[in-house]
């Protein structure tokens, strides 16, 4: 799954160190984004609304959605821009894996979901296409905070944490390794 995530940095023509645009990369596989204005805007049925809503606004984030062999994505705009940036790498995950559609189900809450297994195959995605391992290392080993790192990939603090855990627990048994003082 990591290479996955590298061979669609490097089609943006990305190091590991730059911020990847989530949109650019659903371009790149012509997968348009709607957002829920969108769909306003173009006088979607209110019952249609609802149900990419679902039972809270605030929750729902987005999803990929089949049209026969096409795909498209809807996202949930009411959302800080660093989340829908993960939120749409979240789904171009569930894409890149060529997640099937059969099992999708829909939960109590109307929400599309995939199995879990899938949806955390998915969330290592989006950590990779977003701040690949050895960014997330090289910031560990230089101390950055996860305001440092959110900054740097245009992620959340949240998400920075997410992906930061990892690579400071290693960075941290180097430093005792080698008995640097951090
Ligand atoms: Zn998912």
């Amino acid at each position: 799954m990591r290479e996955v995530a590298q061979e669609e940095r490097s089609g943006l023509g990305l190091n590991d160190h730059e911020p990847l645009d989530p949109y650019a990369l659903a371009r790149e596989h012509g997968i348009p984004v709607y957002t829920l204005s969108d769909l306003r805007d173009h006088d979607l049925e209110p019952d249609a609304l609802d149900h990419f809503h679902g039972a809270s606004t605030s929750s729902w984030s987005a999803a990929l959605i089949p049209f026969d062999t096409a795909r498209i994505i809807v996202e949930n705009d009411a959302h800080s821009l660093v989340r829908r940036r993960s939120n749409i790498a979240h789904e171009l995950g569930h894409h890149l894996l060529e997640h099937s559609f059969d099992n999708v189900i829909l939960g109590e809450d109307h929400k599309r979901q995939f199995d879990t297994h899938q949806e955390k195959q998915a969330k290592f995605m989006s950590g990779e296409l977003l701040i690949p391992d050895k960014a997330a290392r090289r910031a560990a080993y230089d101390n950055w905070d996860n305001a440092q790192v959110a900054r740097a990939f245009a992620v959340s603090e949240q998400f920075a944490q997410m992906r930061m855990y990892g690579a400071r627990v290693i960075a941290e048994r180097a430093a005792k390794k080698f008995g640097i003082s951090r």
